[in-house]
């Protein structure tokens, strides 16, 4: 089969590769959608420090199982599944606690290589974190279930009412997610903060209210919709450590600040103790996704509550992922669809790509 190879930082082959069979307890998976992502384009420009280079390339995809292990039970060739791609072991110290996302087994096990035509899954990741496709949830919508378990699994934490005001910010893929995401959960006064014109476009088209400003710089406004409190609720969808510190600043006496984007290795964050204690902000920074969160991811796409068209601004060929990927870099996106296998499922139904 036809597959992209990550074989060093910036170099990307497009290779045939033995077309993989499953395990006993696992099945492959002709993908039909995968989606590009963040940390794509920053495995695939810097490295990642879970990733060992040369890897197969692409975590976020649905697709058709296409063959399966002799010990599995309850899916058959032909059957549409959607994915997240890990799977913890269920047995050790964190995993009894239900923190299942920091169980040591989960990073390493990961499955890569949706930019292929095939991909396997071993049967933990089968057991855990597969479900069936219902039909009418197009492919590239249902493989967003990734990246929205983890918008889910950071929401888990928060204790949200409907007359909440929330901060997100960001202009990414993940802030547009959170927006929906917080909206099944009733809340409705939602301000997106993005310092990009572009991406504060993409996320007005979600109908909410977005400040063209910078997280360090919008203080002053969002007191100001918040009768001087600041928000219930801030989350942070950037990864850069000033931002960290703005969001908590923006944060009312008593709400909730969640760090969502991780920071480069090494870095540090100072905040006045002042907010932590007597202003009681309280400070999550989530990682990953437990299974509770998947299902919680699965069962906001088949509600039609997260649509894929709000986030994928294009799909591309198989072959044409480093096109798709210089797009991402240059600011396009903010997710493309890759269509390994041809774009035969009726899911053309979203915004196309303008650059
Ligand atoms: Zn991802
Ligand atoms: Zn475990």
């Amino acid at each position: 089969m036809k597959a992209h190879v990550l074989v060093q930082p910036g170099q990307l082959e497009f290779r045939e590769v033995p077309t993989p069979s499953p395990d006993g307890d696992g099945v492959v998976v002709r993908v039909h959608a995968a989606l590009t992502c963040g940390t794509d384009l920053k495995t695939f420009l810097r490295g990642h420090p879970k990733f060992a280079l040369p890897m197969l390339f692409g975590h976020e995809f649905a697709g058709e199982v296409a063959a399966v292990g002799a010990d599995v039970e309850g899916l058959r060739e032909g059957d549409a599944i959607m994915v997240a791609p890990t799977a913890p072991c269920g047995t050790c110290y964190y995993c009894v606690r239900q923190q299942e996302n920091l169980c040591p087994q989960v990073m390493p096990t990961m499955v890569h290589g949706a930019y292929a035509e095939f991909v396997k899954l071993p049967g933990a990741v089968v057991r855990t974190n597969l479900y069936e496709k219902p039909l009418s949830l197009p492919y590239r919508d249902a493989a967003l279930l990734e990246p929205l378990a983890c918008v889910e699994h950071g929401l888990s934490f928060v204790s949200s009412r409907p007359d909440d005001t929330a901060v997100i910010i960001g202009g990414g893929a993940i802030t547009l997610l959170h927006v929906q995401s917080l909206r099944a959960r009733g809340v409705e006064d939602i301000i997106v903060v993005a310092r990009n014109p572009r991406r504060a476009a993409e996320a007005r088209t979600l109908g909410v209210e977005v400040l063209v400003a910078d997280a360090r710089e919008a203080g002053e406004q969002v007191r100001q919709r918040t009768e001087g409190r600041g928000a219930d609720l801030v989350v942070e969808c950037t990864g850069d450590v000033e931002v960290w510190q703005a969001a908590v600043d923006l944060a009312r006496v008593g709400g909730q600040a969640v760090l969502f984007g991780g920071c480069p290795s090494g870095t540090e964050v100072r905040f006045p103790t002042d907010r932590l204690h007597y202003d009681q902000v309280q400070v999550i920074s989530p990682f990953h996704f437990t299974p509770r969160d998947v299902r919680r991811a699965y069962d906001l796409l088949v509600a039609g509550e997260v649509a894929g068209a709000t986030v994928i601004g294009g799909e591309h060929a198989l072959e044409d992922l480093p096109a798709a990927l210089e797009a991402l870099r240059a600011g396009g996106g903010p997710k493309f669809a890759i269509l390994p296998n041809g774009a035969g499922n009726g899911t053309r139904n979203g915004r196309h790509n303008s650059e």
